[in-house]
């Protein structure tokens, strides 16, 4: 089920207590979103008249007819109390994010919002891995869109982990590729949630690991090991080693 934002409408007496008091009295629009933030619009201008953001309660009481509204956060209090009532209504609302695709189960929209992907009808969220963008393309198993994703080359991979694991993918291009600098095994991809990363196969003996960012390789370091060019630059997957190649755009 959706959350509910109440929509209260009336002529009104709005009463704000705190640092300051005041009074107001108007035509007005009561909003209170799921997080119970109280917003009394007027007709004028975006902002509102008054407002309290996410206050410790809120109590709404009455009907059509007439109702009031009190909210309070510590010594703040907004009061909402009808002259004369003219909606009250309760209202689905989702978050809002940009669309990217169509849920395959109930062809509802997906957004991306806050580092999420979101399906609008079943409320499903698929966890987005660190610096992935979501493409155009389709999973040709379930229907999710793509997401695109650099761990040392980009990779593209179903929004779903269960259909396409990052580790996977990563695991059969990366593994082995490189040796351990500090004994003569080899790196081996190894995952833990969020992340993926190189270790050494001797492990426990050897405890050498590094993290994969979110880039791709660029060249090969003197110490042997992979050079990656992320958002912020060149560097060795070492972040000890004194890697002494080309900058980015220094070429
Ligand atoms: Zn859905
Ligand atoms: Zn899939
Ligand atoms: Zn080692
Ligand atoms: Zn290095």
């Amino acid at each position: 089920m959706p959350e509910r934002l109440r929509v209260l409408a009336g002529d009104c007496h709005v009463t704000e207590r705190g640092d300051r008091s005041r009074t107001y009295r108007g035509r007005v629009v009561v909003l209170i979103k799921p997080d119970d933030t109280t917003l009394v619009h007027d007709a004028d201008g975006y902002q509102p008249v008054a407002w309290l953001t996410r206050p410790e309660s809120v109590v709404v009481e009455g009907d059509g007819a007439g109702f009031s509204v009190t909210a309070r956060d510590g010594q703040r209090c907004l009061r909402v109390v009808t002259e004369e009532a003219t909606a009250s209504r309760a209202l689905p609302v989702t978050e809002a994010g940009v669309p990217v695709g169509t849920c395959p189960a109930d062809g509802g929209a997906l957004v991306r919002s806050r580092g999420d992907v979101v399906c609008l009808s079943c409320e499903h969220r698929w966890g987005l891995p660190a610096g992935a963008s979501v493409t155009d393309g389709v999973c040709d198993d379930c229907g999710l869109p793509k997401i695109r994703v650099e761990r040392g080359e980009p990779f593209h991979l179903c929004l779903d982990p269960a259909c396409d694991p990052m580790e996977a993918a990563v695991s059969d291009r990366f593994d082995r590729v490189w040796d351990c600098p500090d004994c003569d095994g080899d790196l081996t991809v190894e995952f833990a949630p969020g992340r993926v990363y190189l270790a050494c196969e001797r492990y426990p003996y050897c405890e050498t690991t590094f993290s994969i960012p979110s880039g791709v390789v660029v060249e090969e370091c003197d110490c042997g090991l992979p050079v990656f060019e992320t958002a912020t630059g060149r560097s060795c997957v070492d972040g000890t080693c004194e890697y002494g190649g080309h900058t980015a755009g220094g070429r």
